[in-house]
């Protein structure tokens, strides 16, 4: 990991450990008191679960968060200071399945996938919610089950 940091005190006020919107939301605030932190993350890239790639047909893809919403007004605040824009996403109507050149659209809890496939996807669903359920459980013992990123 490249580290590199200057300041003009070698003891900072505080060390903020991740550079995710929370880690990054606590050392903002530091930082507007007036304080000297230090953020250390563990990866080559700040964000955390906020994550996107290009593809290479130079779209975006999401591959974390991307949505807000009703009562996410903090992060909504820190859009309009940063000057980030926002559009709107469809909450109602159908949704669209692509496979290959077909275009299906279905309701909520009707997709439009072959028995076998849904069975399987179904299996392939606990079978990965059982691991993180087990993976939590061993790494981190009794953990929230929601995060509030929005404060
Ligand atoms: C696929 C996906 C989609 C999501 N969609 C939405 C959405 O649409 N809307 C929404 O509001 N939320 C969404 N979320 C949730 C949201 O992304 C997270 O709640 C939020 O980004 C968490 O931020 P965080 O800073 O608390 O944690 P993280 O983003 O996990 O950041 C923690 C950081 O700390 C670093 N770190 C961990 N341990 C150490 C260590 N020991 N030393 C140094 N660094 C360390 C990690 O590398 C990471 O960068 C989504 C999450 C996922 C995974």
């Amino acid at each position: 990991m490249t580290f590199s940091y200057s300041a003009d005190r070698d003891v900072a006020d505080a060390i903020v450990i991740g550079a995710g919107l929370s880690g990054l939301a606590a050392a903002r605030k530091l930082r507007k008191a007036g304080k000297q932190v230090i953020v250390l993350e563990a990866r080559d890239r700040v964000g955390g679960k906020v994550y996107d790639k290009k593809l290479s047909n130079g779209n975006i893809i999401e591959l974390g968060a991307a949505y807000i919403g009703p009562t996410q007004d903090r992060i909504k605040n820190l859009m309009g200071e940063l000057q980030i824009s926002a559009y709107p996403h469809y909450d109602t109507g159908k949704n669209v399945y692509y496979n290959g050149d077909r275009r299906a659209l279905y309701n909520d809890g009707e997709i439009p996938l072959a028995e076998t496939t849904l069975t399987q996807l179904g299996a392939s669903t606990e079978k990965l919610e059982a691991m993180a359920n087990s993976s939590m459980h061993r790494n981190h013992g009794n953990i929230p089950t929601h995060m509030d990123t929005t404060r």
